[in-house]
């Protein structure tokens, strides 16, 4: 069983060991888990774009800041079904689905996404969702339609959240990722780095990512890409080493998982992809965009995995395909709760200023 009980110095001692040192430690515990020259690969959609209550600070669909994105309604279940197709083809084996909304809301648009679920799950594709905060009973539904995992990121430590949040409560997250425990959907859950966090912050959150019990199936590392116009824009690219650092600590900490080497791909060189291959990233995200962010094209990365001698995963490689109910027959019904999520509303000084520029930009 993997280690529960990190530590903020036990994490930071693996983080700032001498690369070489680290490298090869992160890259035998990866071998001892995992086949090496395997890479899963998944496809990121996003059903419904920009307009999203939140002031997440990196994030270009809060609609509070003046940013160049193309808001849509929900998609429909028939161009879900043609984009998963098109990500099967190309060697997906999951397809992620975004929804940019603070929580889930019983109605037509869940019972629409809870159809996308069924119907990607159909075309034997692992589904996993991301759509805000969840209750258990919504959690249920998306279980019982056959979704395999849920995404909901920690983004960053308890403490570091505060300053890129002010909406919602680093708890309405964890107590999400619980309600998805409760189901037989995996948990996918990771961070972002480069945000202006300290080194310290980054291993507070692999202390809590590590200590839930059991460890998130799959882990997606990002690096920030900062977007014009939102309180991230003048943050400096992630360096390499740093990303490195990050995905070996996370591959030593949480030894079964799957690190997803996630957004700024597009910022590094395939020579420092390969190395985060190396030390244990075994999964990517593949398409032109990362819902609204650009990613590297998916000829682009296979043209990579030749070169590096990497196969995709093939789909329910790691966990059983769950069973999707056909809506007549599922046990768990809307409750037409009204959730209590938390809204802390405390100032951050650079998503002000981002929100005033907006105002000013629209004037
Ligand atoms: S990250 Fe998600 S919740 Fe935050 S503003 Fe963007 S779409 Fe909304």
């Amino acid at each position: 069983m993997p280690k529960q009980n990190w530590t903020r110095a036990e994490i930071l001692d693996i983080y700032n060991k001498p690369l070489m040192d680290l490298m090869y430690e992160a890259a035998s515990v990866h071998r001892k888990h995992h086949d090496p020259n395997t890479v899963q690969v998944s496809t990121l959609l996003s059903i419904k774009t920009g307009g999203c209550p939140e002031d997440c600070g990196y994030c270009p669909q809060a609609a509070r800041y003046h940013t160049d994105i193309e808001g849509n309604d929900l998609m429909e279940v028939s161009h879900v079904k043609a984009q998963a197709l098109r990500a099967k083809a190309s060697g997906s084996s999951r397809l992620c689905m975004g929804a940019a909304w603070r929580n889930v809301k019983d109605g037509e648009d869940f019972e629409k996404v809870l159809d996308m679920v069924r119907t990607v799950n159909s075309l034997d594709m692992e589904v996993c969702c991301t759509l805000g905060m969840v209750t258990e009973n919504q959690a249920k539904r998306l279980a019982e339609a056959g979704l395999y995992a849920y995404n909901h990121n920690l983004d960053s430590s308890e403490e570091y959240y505060k300053e890129v949040i002010s909406t919602r409560g680093y708890q309405d997250r964890l107590d999400t990722i619980d309600n998805v425990r409760k189901t037989n959907v995996t948990v996918c859950s990771g961070g972002i780095i480069g945000m202006g966090e300290r080194i310290e912050d980054r291993a507070d959150m692999l202390v809590q990512l590590s200590n839930l019990n059991p460890q998130p199936e799959s882990t997606p590392i990002n690096a920030l890409v900062p977007v014009e116009g939102t309180p991230l824009e003048d943050q400096q690219t992630v360096e390499i080493w740093e990303m490195v650092r990050m995905i070996a600590t996370t591959r030593i900490v949480m030894p079964k998982t799957q690190v997803r080497l996630s957004a700024g791909r597009t910022q590094m060189s395939q020579e420092g992809q390969a190395m985060c291959f190396f030390v244990g990233a075994n999964s990517i995200f593949a398409g032109d965009k990362l819902l609204t962010t650009p990613n590297p094209d998916v000829n682009e990365d296979m043209a990579l995995f030749k070169a590096l001698g990497l196969k995709p995963q093939k789909a329910f490689e790691k966990g059983d395909k769950p069973v999707s109910k056909p809506k007549a027959q599922t046990e768990h019904q809307p409750l037409g709760e009204k959730p209590k999520w938390s809204r802390p509303g405390h100032k951050i000084e650079r998503n002000e200023a981002a929100k005033q520029k907006a105002k000013a930009a629209k004037l």
